[in-house]
């Protein structure tokens, strides 16, 4: 009898280890459901919907090019995996493990007849864990247990054919999932930035390895490219990240890189040990945090979301973010920050934001970054350390990446970019300020302090 591959975040050939096993096995029926039903709040946002109907297109030739094909199915991944099952007769289902908390509930109740495999870490986050067996709170603690566990080299190569079965069970339509947006398109940007899929993943991963040892210093800088933008190719497991970390050992000196790769394991870690971690605060004084609600406040977000708050790098980035389904790694920080702290709203506003937008929008690395952002999480970051948007700006030399996203400001100079309000030369059609930075701080402040009763 056939037996079940079952693809989630893991649309690639290379490196897949679930797809070797089940080819190892005889007839293989591989599958991707669209499951709007298990993750409940979290289904797929729009953006990710994007990357999706691309991606699924790619692994589709990628596995008729190996005599296969892929089966699409659509509703509660268990209950189509059974029917799967009792049409062709399969017995087994193999997939790569995952830690989302519907993916988990999900797979315990496949146990009888799913076979996981490891493939989305450096190493399972089981095994990274304390003396006591918890997984860790701080990231430099948890790096120095990954030490222990790194990824022995996996030369997975796909396998040279994959056996079809008797009878082929039915699929649906890709168009029939309606994943790309229609009316209005706000695609167009992403055509522009993004090719999804593993040979895309494969180039990208390739092209960035001679940039992966400036990577220290030419991340934080938002006007280059200095990041290797691979986060919805990992993401979507077009690219398995223990390929990524072998493949750029070669360049050199790439640990700073290879730190923030691990900050997927890290995070995984956390939501395996606190699965509702995009709902709650990680410290629980904060479920008395007086975050703004109302109509202002309503205001104030909408405006954060059109990047339209008076702060060029704030709106430069959440710009992009719309534009493009991506933000640089800096800017999201300070953006993120500016709405907890300067706007007082909470964190899961920009979370959910986030969700929809991005085209890397993950589980687990979205809720422990803005939890560490907040300083709402379980790690040790503080609440009280406000990041200063103008000065994080200036610093990182934001001017030509403002003048990229923010077209009113195009003309600014160098001197002015940072803040156009303050240096009396802000255009007619760009907003002032929302609120002072000195105000917005001391808000925060006194709400931090209220908090604490
Ligand atoms: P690079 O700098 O080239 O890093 C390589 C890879 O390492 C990334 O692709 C990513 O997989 C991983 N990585 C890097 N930094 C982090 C990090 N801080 N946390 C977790 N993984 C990291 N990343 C997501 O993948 N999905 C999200 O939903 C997400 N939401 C975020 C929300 C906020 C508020 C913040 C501050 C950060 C968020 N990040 C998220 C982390 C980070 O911004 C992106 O991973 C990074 O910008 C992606 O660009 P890159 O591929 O060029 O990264």
């Amino acid at each position: 009898s056939p037996t079940i591959l079952w693809f989630r975040q893991d649309l690639r050939l290379h490196d897949q280890p679930a797809l070797v096993a089940a080819a190892g096995a005889g007839p293989v029926i591989p599958v991707y459901i669209l499951d709007d039903e298990s993750p409940g709040d979290w289904r797929m946002g729009a953006a990710q919907r994007w990357w999706l109907h691309h991606s699924l297109i790619a692994l589709a030739k990628d596995l008729d090019d190996l005599g296969s094909r892929l089966i699409l199915r659509r509703g509660h991944a268990v209950e189509i995996l059974r029917a799967l099952m009792d049409e062709s007769g399969a017995t087994e289902v193999h997939a790569i493990r995952h830690y989302e908390p519907w993916w988990r509930r999900a797979e315990q109740m496949l146990e009888d007849c799913l076979n996981l495999h490891d493939g989305n870490h450096l190493a399972r986050p089981e095994l990274v864990t304390t003396g006591s067996g918890r997984p860790f709170r701080i990231y430099s603690a948890f790096w120095k247990g990954l030490q222990e566990h790194l990824p022995p080299e996996y030369p997975l190569d796909p396998p040279k054919a994959v056996t079809a079965p008797a009878h082929w069970p039915t699929s649906e339509k890709l168009a029939d999932w309606s994943l790309l947006p229609t009316k209005p398109d706000w695609s167009t940007g992403f055509d522009e930035d993004w090719i999804p899929g593993e040979a895309t993943a494969r180039e990208r991963m390739a092209e960035f390895g001679e940039k992966a040892v400036a990577y220290d210093t030419a991340r934080n800088m938002p006007s280059e490219e200095g990041s290797s933008r691979l986060s919805p190719h990992l993401h979507f497991g077009e690219i398995s990240v223990r390929a990524v970390w072998h493949s750029l050992a070669r360049h050199g000196d790439t640990e700073t890189f290879r730190k923030e790769l691990a900050w997927r394991d890290f995070t995984d870690g956390v939501v395996m040990a606190l699965p509702d971690y995009a709902d709650h605060n990680g410290r629980d004084a904060f479920d008395k945090m007086p975050w703004r609600t109302g109509a202002e406040a309503q205001a104030d977000l909408t405006a954060w979301q059109q990047g339209r708050t008076g702060y060029p790098i704030v709106d430069a980035g959440m710009r992009q973010l719309w534009a493009t389904g991506w933000m640089h790694n800096r800017v999201r920080m300070i953006a993120a920050s500016f709405l907890i702290k300067h706007l007082l709203i909470d964190w899961r506003e920009g979370e959910r934001w986030f969700w929809d937008c991005l085209v890397d929008a993950d589980y687990g690395n979205n809720a422990v970054n803005w939890q560490w952002v907040g300083g709402t999480g379980i790690d040790s970051n503080m609440f009280g350390r406000i990041m200063a948007p103008l000065s994080q700006s200036e610093k990182f030399d934001a001017g030509d990446y403002i003048r990229q996203w923010v077209p009113e400001l195009k003309n600014v100079g160098d001197a002015a970019i940072h803040d156009p309000d303050e240096a009396g030369c802000r255009p007619k059609d760009y907003p002032a300020k929302i609120i002072g930075h000195r105000e917005g701080r001391e808000r925060a402040l006194a709400a931090a302090k209220t908090m604490r009763g």
